[in-house]
């Protein structure tokens, strides 16, 4: 059977060329703490990578700390933030809000049971945050902000850089979730305006399992990993040599070929969108229509269920997903945040597109789902309901 791959915001495909450059160290084995050349050949793997995510970021090497992934980055932004008020002898307020991933949620509401207070704002329909609800909400004792640059699961694009004016006056730090932007969109930490910036490789034709939290120099923060030296004494633990070597090639690859990409992938993404409003009725897209992520597409079917959707097009071979891979099962918080009507509340899938997808494979996925949505529709209850009370 056809397998086609529509889930790239969940994870994406190792490219070849990563594969290759982390062949060549899959056999070295030094401690890259080492200073014999068996430990040196690993530091040079890293700091080159180091140097080829600074670069697609626009900051210097020392600037980029290596961790295991988009998760541990964020709550190494938010509690570590926390954590160094803590050492001063100090608490006090943050913001961030109700659409950011569970690593930036989770670890805030951690931080209100410490005794920090947390504002969680509230999006538009859109799932866009404004910056003046940002700068209204500020207090006296307002530390750090922590807004997504983008919305992984309806592909919103947050005003970034407007909110990190307002918060450079006030000397307020700024963090911003950028795992589901990279690869998809420009980003510059200088011209963006930002104080901290995660990133997460399988994002971007990478591997799994490492990332990276982007600290302006000078960022005086505690440690959420204490141990030995490494990346400047603030995150220990032997590096990840193998997949930092892959994470900085695929941000090289990324930041050479994300302008020939991205206009295809918009293409495709429209396309599928254009054609699901002519052939099926009843459905929502969600998001905001032009500050968008290029190859995200939230879309509710009215009268199914998602997951019965997404199990349906996985039997012929479609993968999609209903809301996130890391929120699989529950109701969208993002969904429940942008005031989705409640009858389409359940019934949302998530097409995320990527580089190898094909116009044939958006047909096959398109001709698919015209008849599972028609055959979901006529067997549904809720449809019933609603024939019933017309
Ligand atoms: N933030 C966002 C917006 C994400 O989509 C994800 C991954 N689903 C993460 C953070 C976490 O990244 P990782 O999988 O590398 O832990």
């Amino acid at each position: 059977m056809k397998r086609i791959y529509l889930d790239y915001n969940s994870s994406t495909p190792l490219d070849e060329r990563v594969i290759e450059a982390m062949n060549q160290y899959l056999k070295k084995f030094g401690n890259p703490s080492n200073l014999h050349s068996f430990g040196r050949e690993m530091r040079e793997g890293i700091e080159v990578a180091r140097k080829k995510v600074a670069n697609f970021l626009n900051c210097q090497p020392e600037e980029i700390f290596f961790t295991s992934g988009g998760t541990e980055a964020n709550n190494w932004a938010v509690k570590g933030l926390a954590f160094k008020r803590l050492s001063e002898g100090k608490k006090g307020h943050l913001i961030t809000t109700a659409i950011e991933h569970a690593s930036v949620l989770n670890a805030a509401q951690f931080l209100e049971r410490l005794g920090f207070a947390v504002t969680y704002l509230m999006p538009d329909g859109k799932g866009w945050i404004s910056p003046e609800k940002v700068e209204e909400s500020l207090r006296e004792d307002t530390f750090l902000v922590s807004i997504m640059h983008s919305n992984n699961e309806i592909g919103t694009l947050q005003p970034i850089g407007e909110i990190a004016r307002i918060l450079r006056e006030r000397e307020i730090f700024f963090h911003t979730d950028a795992v589901a932007s990279a690869g998809k969109i420009e980003l510059n930490v200088k011209e963006l305006g930002v104080d901290g910036l995660t990133i997460s490789a399988h994002k971007l034709h990478g591997p799994k399992g490492v990332g990276a939290l982007y600290l302006r120099k000078g960022t005086e923060i505690e440690n959420l990993i204490h141990g030995g030296h490494h990346e400047l004494g603030l995150r220990s633990g032997t590096e990840n040599a193998l997949g930092i070597v892959g994470f900085g090639k695929a941000c090289e690859i990324s930041q050479e070929e994300m302008a020939k990409v991205v206009p295809k992938i918009r293409d495709l993404r429209d396309y599928l969108e254009e054609e699901i409003e002519k052939r099926i009725p009843d459905i929502l897209f969600n998001g905001h229509r032009e500050k968008r992520l290029c190859n995200t597409s939230s879309v509710s079917f009215g009268y199914i269920e998602g997951e019965a959707l997404l199990m349906n097009l996985d039997l012929e071979g479609v993968a999609v997903s209903s809301g996130s891979a890391c929120a699989a099962g529950e109701v969208s918080h993002v969904l429940k945040a942008i005031s989705l009507p409640p009858e389409f509340l359940n019934s949302t899938v998530r097409f995320s597109l990527g580089r190898e997808n094909t116009k044939e494979e958006i047909d096959y996925t398109l001709s698919v789902l015209e008849r599972v949505v028609k055959r979901l529709r006529e067997i549904s209850p809720l449809r019933r309901e609603e024939k019933w009370k017309r």
